[in-house]
């Protein structure tokens, strides 16, 4: 059976498809995922078709946008993205983004590699909590990236070696804050704004790093974000509205600021001079909230600006200038 595809979008129209539209008796997301996936057996009701948008293609370091509605009383959605063998990549909820649609977001590894994945999209919606689910095909394509040996001297061999409580803390604390998707974070679409005015980048998102430290070992690191070569003092704009939920000194990154936008999604600042904001403040994109430095695991002055997509971090050249939903 083939499913419908209408451009980039692809409509659930029950009965005609692979994908189903049943009434589900199970509350959960979970269960109402179980069912859909144990149950394929199509509906007796007629209803709507809730429609179900998912992009075909997609590259290393992107993030995948999965729209559901509008629709009528969408309760809840859930993506799962696994490999051709079955490997679960992400097991990712929407939110609710007003209109009658809900977004899940993916956050794609600049490690990935090319290939076929499985998109599974389910919701549950309408009167009777009807599960529309759709399975579509996501082709992985090809991204390059360059190689690239960073010679760290011994102040910033130091750093990355550092094993000390406090540095292993401060990392626990940050991986939990990209980990955390609050249902009541803010709801920002976009357009997303780069940080800074200067177009003078250092290293790009993704390059293959290794760290030379200063005894001669070697270190893979990918890059997680985009460098700006930019003086010291250089001011640091919010790349969209959001809450600060960190701005404080760390060890790796120095003086730190990252952004809560969406459930899961954070753009962050490393490496600044000074800090304008404070935790818990509300920002404005465009807002200056800092300026930049060179404090932490540093080999220069500069920026370095980063997405996490569910804890994946992702290229800011994909969201620049975009709008999510
Ligand atoms: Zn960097």
């Amino acid at each position: 059976m083939k499913i419908p595809r209408s451009g980039n979008t692809v409509f659930l129209a029950a009965l005609a498809c692979a994908a189903v539209l049943f009434p589900c008796g199970r509350l959960s997301a979970e269960g109402a995922k179980d069912d859909a996936r144990k149950n394929p057996a199509p509906s007796t009701t007629q209803k709507e078709a809730l429609p179900i948008s998912i992009p075909q293609t997609i590259r290393p370091g992107d993030c995948l946008v999965v729209t559901f509605g509008p629709a009528d009383g969408i309760a809840d959605a859930i993506v799962e993205v696994r490999t051709g063998d079955g490997r679960i990549l992400a097991d990712v909820p929407g939110f609710d983004v007003g209109g009658g649609r809900y977004v899940a977001l993916v956050g794609i590894s600049s490690l990935e590699k090319p290939g076929a994945l499985v998109v599974d999209a389910s919701a549950r919606y309408g009167d009777s909590k009807s599960v529309a689910r759709i399975v579509a095909d996501l082709a992985v394509l090809p991204r390059e990236f360059a190689n690239e040996d960073i010679p760290l001297d011994g102040k910033n061999t130091a750093i990355r070696k550092d094993v000390s409580k406090k540095r292993l803390e401060e990392i626990r604390v940050l991986n939990e804050l990209f980990a955390a998707r609050r249902a009541e974070a803010p709801r920002f679409a976009g357009p997303w704004a780069a940080p800074v005015k200067s177009t003078r980048r250092t290293s790009e998102y993704g390059d293959r790093r290794t760290f030379v430290n200063a005894d001669g070992t070697r270190l893979p690191s990918p890059h997680l974000g985009i460098d700006y070569g930019v003086p010291t003092g250089t001011a640091v704009f919010a790349s969209g509205n959001g809450v600060v939920v960190m701005a404080r000194e760390r060890i790796s990154t120095g003086w730190t600021v990252a952004i809560e936008h969406l459930p899961g999604v954070y753009s962050v600042y490393y490496h600044c001079d000074k800090l304008f904001v404070s935790e818990g403040d509300e920002v404005a994109s465009g807002q200056h909230i800092a300026n930049s430095g060179c404090t932490g695991l540093s080999t220069g002055p500069h920026l370095h600006h980063e997405y996490r997509v569910g804890s994946v971090p992702v290229s800011p050249d994909w969201f620049y200038g975009r709008i999510l939903f």
